[in-house]
């Protein structure tokens, strides 16, 4: 992921966190007065800025800002939304992709929005279940549709780099509303995402 859309790094935060992680690299083993690590303190306390800025960003807000008034009542799906998070239980990334579907109730959103609002929940601390469940809810809440769903699909290198080591392991996770209830609407949006 590039950095170049966050420059607004927060100067305390930086150094408070560049600090800390000074005292972490130190504590396991290294040296940071090594050439190679020298930076690295302050440039994983811009990191994790950039991989948790969504605390900083609001979800509703974006969808709000491109909501249209529109008569389409058919799924809307858009599949295959590259995700990136971090595990909150390790704080090691779990990455993958979401799909989500709806079913327009007179409003639609402009389709980068989706996207959109998954980085805003991905780039927190967090759990893949709980991330599922905050997309649906906030396109639920917000645009009132007439179902919606979300299937998340991700690894998590906290099970793959260490402890059980199922390295090709894939955690999916799904949720649904309103017409997504219905088994065959359901059916419908799996086999349109190739599940
Ligand atoms: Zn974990």
């Amino acid at each position: 992921m590039p950095y170049k859309n966050f420059e607004e790094y927060n100067i305390q935060v930086t150094d408070d966190v560049k600090e800390r992680y000074k005292n972490i690299i130190e504590d396991l083993g290294e040296n940071t007065d090594r050439e190679g690590l020298i930076k690295t303190p302050e440039r994983a306390a811009k990191a994790m800025q950039f991989l948790t800025q969504g605390y900083n960003q609001d979800p509703v807000e974006i969808l709000k800002s491109a909501m249209f008034k529109e008569s389409y009542n058919e799924m809307v799906i858009v599949k295959d939304i590259e995700l990136y998070s971090l595990c909150e239980h390790h704080i090691l990334p779990f990455f993958g992709k979401a799909h989500i579907a709806y079913i327009p109730n007179g409003q639609i959103v402009g389709l980068s929005k989706l996207p959109r609002i998954v980085d805003v929940f991905a780039r927190r601390l967090q759990v893949q279940e709980r991330l599922t469940e905050q997309v649906l809810d906030c396109i639920n809440d917000t645009l009132k549709p007439q179902g919606v769903a979300v299937v998340i699909e991700a690894s998590h290198m906290c099970m793959m780099m260490r402890g059980v080591q199922k390295q090709n392991s894939i955690t999916t996770t799904s949720g649904f509303r309103g017409q997504f209830e219905k088994i065959e609407t359901r059916n419908e949006f799996l086999k349109l995402i190739g599940k």
